[in-house]
């Protein structure tokens, strides 16, 4: 081939100097981060593939991780720092110097701290999350108990439900089990590993029982039995699914005679979900709820139970549905055993890869005893006392209202209005801060409304230290530099360490250094996991050992999995329930006024928030915002695909085109998150907040929905 020929196929070799440099693709959760071959010519990423020998992906990438040339060189990257020299939210910024910006910052912080308190001063994480225990540590050291981040309505729901019966994490042992019951779950469009690996399960004889209020495609091709939950009404069909496994003795009374904490109670509470009513209070019929307890006790030895990471919590009764799901693991006797539910504790950024780190002691020891409870604190006590950072969502309430007391500056990293519900409240009680600073990729619509505005950089242009399950660690090399003036979000943060003369000389020593400290139980150094350019895998990784952890005891107050919560049973005042209780998810709205259900926070194959809209090749699979409803309900109300729709709550209204979907079940529309010209979360009301979790009720709401120039219902 000639030269020109082996360019324009992008072959690496001396001849075209063409480079395949390894990094990792951190466009979504954590839980992925698909290993990346990236090909760099003259300092420029020219084409990405997956990297075979990653052992999670193997080679493979989603849509999204393979549109990661258009996403890392994005048109409105943010090139310099930036200072605000408009009214907020107009974008009009002028370029200023790294030791301005940073100096301004710390100079900010430093005199809110000072003038009212240092919980005056809020940290705040959204996307990407790769350095957040340094984020974490920096909010400690600074002395403010306002660390708070985006999983406030994501992952941390299912979390605490695990931390209430059992007081740590647990995770699905999916490749061992005998049935599958995944829970409102699809990975064809979040994990195409997962549904890698379910499909191969399946030809290898394993069943599934999947449940989702949408028939997904997970529901097509995988399931051996589907239920159809109406939103929000998961928590009333576990209770109903346990009350057959109870009635008809197919639980484990041994286990739980040993294990299980507060059954007499829990079974008691069961039998008011039964053949009588269950139909009606959440779609399902009776015969289907009655063969998903003879399939669990014909198969389900063991049964691993899966869900997504937050569908089951963006509900008002959210934690408490996931709490009674879980409990379907404990009273068959499948939690702590191969193949069900494993307790796990987690090793770096929530992710759990078998092997212990000091990321909880690093993001923890430098912390003083507060003066005052974190945002949200107060009003959600469970949350406070699992969790012990701020509650997010209730971040707009307490700027605008001064309550406890006043919130005078936030410092972002990565902030997006349109993930909280009600943006324009976040938005307008952003516009009141005193001081608002954002680093972020890309000069966002949220970015805008900042004093001072930080570039950050992507994985492509940073080192960075992962942890993957079976016990892998990687430290990669940044594969190019970075782009214009950007910096890893790290450098900042251990950057405002030292200029606000913090008491944390192992902060101001930077992310090296932190992660050395971080990893000091691992045989490893970083520069050892660096020079091998893939990950290792750990010689202290530990393999799950069968009912261990019961055996040893729990760390709840019994030491047993409780169904009945004794730490929620020892706080009255809370006004929480200690067995996982069903309430109805819709019973605040008027159905008569808004008759339709609106539900959103699912995910797309190729979109994630609002971080993939603005990048070409994805949004060309789906250019506008779709409302998918039913043919039915199109038919009904004259709708035609395509059409400019009208959505309504007592919240607001957007306009969106409809989508007729045989996906949607009659009577429910859906609308994908984070679109500029058409944010559902507009609808959603700020106040509709579980009460153990904080989560926002984005999956179960009511709406209108009108024909533009036409009909409505
Ligand atoms: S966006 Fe896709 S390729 Fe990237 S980490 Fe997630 S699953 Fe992997």
């Amino acid at each position: 081939m000639t030269k020109e020929e082996l360019l324009k196929a992008k072959i690496p070799c001396p001849e075209t100097g063409i480079e395949i440099r390894h990094t990792l693709c951190d466009i979504c959760s954590p839980s992925s981060h698909c290993g990346i071959n990236a090909y760099v010519k003259d300092g420029v990423v020219i084409k990405v593939e997956g990297n075979q020998d990653h052992p999670y992906n193997r080679g493979l990438l989603c849509t999204k991780g393979a549109s990661n040339r258009q996403y890392i060189y994005r048109k409105d990257r943010i090139r310099t720092p930036l200072k605000r020299t408009g009214p907020r939210g107009s974008g009009e910024f002028t370029p200023i110097s790294w030791d301005e910006a940073l100096d301004t910052i710390a100079g900010r912080l430093l005199d809110y701290r000072k003038a009212w308190g240092a919980q005056s001063v809020f940290f705040f994480s959204g996307y990407s999350k790769w350095y957040r225990p340094l984020l974490r540590r920096l909010a400690n050291s600074f002395g403010t108990p306002n660390y708070g981040t985006e999983s406030s309505s994501c992952f941390t729901s299912g979390l605490m439900a695990w931390e209430t019966a059992i007081a740590s994490p647990a995770r699905a042992d999916m490749k061992n089990c005998s049935l599958f019951l995944g829970w409102a779950m699809n990975p064809y469009h979040t994990s195409y590993n997962a549904a890698r690996s379910m499909e191969a399960m399946k030809r290898a004889g394993t069943k599934f029982i999947i449940i989702d209020t949408m028939y997904t495609q997970t529901a097509e091709k995988i399931a051996d039995l589907f239920l159809q939950p109406l939103p929000g009404t998961d928590g009333a069909l576990a209770l109903a699914i346990a009350n057959d496994l109870i009635a008809n003795d197919w639980i484990d009374r041994s286990y739980i005679d040993k294990y299980v904490h507060g059954f007499e109670e829990y079974a008691a509470y069961c039998r008011g979900f039964h053949a009588g009513n269950i139909e009606k209070l959440t779609g399902v019929p009776w015969e289907k709820v009655h063969r998903a307890a003879e399939m669990i006790h014909e198969y389900g030895h063991p049964m691993s139970i899966k869900e997504s990471s937050a569908p089951l919590g963006h509900h008002m009764n959210g934690m408490q549905n996931y709490r009674a799901i879980m409990a379907l693991s404990a009273i068959t006797g499948n939690f702590d055993k191969k193949g069900g539910q494993l307790p796990v504790e987690f090793t770096f950024t929530h992710q759990a890869s078998g092997y212990s780190t000091l990321e909880h002691r690093f993001e923890t020891e430098t912390r003083r005893p507060f003066l005052a409870p974190p945002v949200g604190g107060l009003r959600f006590p469970l949350w406070n006392e699992l969790e012990k950072e701020a509650q997010s969502m209730d971040l707009p309430r307490q700027i605008l209202e001064k309550t406890p007391y006043p919130i005078k500056a936030v410092m972002a990293f990565g902030m997006n209005f349109r993930m909280f519900p009600d943006s324009r409240k976040l938005e307008k009680a952003i516009d009141e801060l005193d001081f608002f600073a954002d680093a972020d990729l890309f000069l966002t619509d949220s970015a805008k409304y900042a004093d001072i505005v930080l570039p950050a950089c992507s994985s492509f242009e940073r080192e960075e230290f992962k942890s993957y399950p079976g016990g892998y660690a990687y430290y990669t090399k940044p594969v190019i530099p970075p782009l214009y003036e950007s910096r890893p979000d790290t450098d900042i943060i251990c950057e405002l360490a030292r200029r606000m003369d913090l008491d944390d000389p192992l902060l101001c020593q930077g992310y090296r250094a932190c992660l050395e400290y971080i990893l000091s139980p691992v045989s490893y150094t970083v520069q050892q996991l660096q020079d091998a350019d893939t990950p290792l895998k750990v010689p202290e990784f530990k393999p799950h050992r069968e009912l261990a952890a019961l055996n040893k005891g729990l760390k709840t107050p019994t030491g047993k999995f409780e169904l009945k919560s004794e730490l929620i049973a020892s706080h009255p005042e809370w006004g929480l329930d200690a067995l996982p209780t069903y309430r109805e998810p819709l019973d605040d709205i008027d159905p008569a006024e808004y008759p339709m259900v609106l539900t959103s926070g699912g995910r797309l194959p190729h979109a994630l928030h609002s971080r993939l809209h603005d990048v070409p090749w994805l949004r060309t699979l789906r250019p506008n915002a779709c409302a998918e409803m039913n043919p039915r309900d199109c038919a009904r109300l004259g709708i035609k695909e395509g059409e400019p729709v009208e959505l309504s709550t007592p919240t607001g209204s957007i306009t969106a085109h409809a989508l007729p979907s045989l996906h949607i079940p009659a009577g429910l529309v859906s609308l994908y998150h984070g679109y500029r010209e058409a944010n559902i979360n507009d609808l959603i009301d700020a106040d509709r907040l579980d009460p153990y979790s904080g989560f926002p009720a984005v999956r179960s709401n009511r709406c209108k929905v009108t024909r533009k120039g036409g009909c409505h219902e």
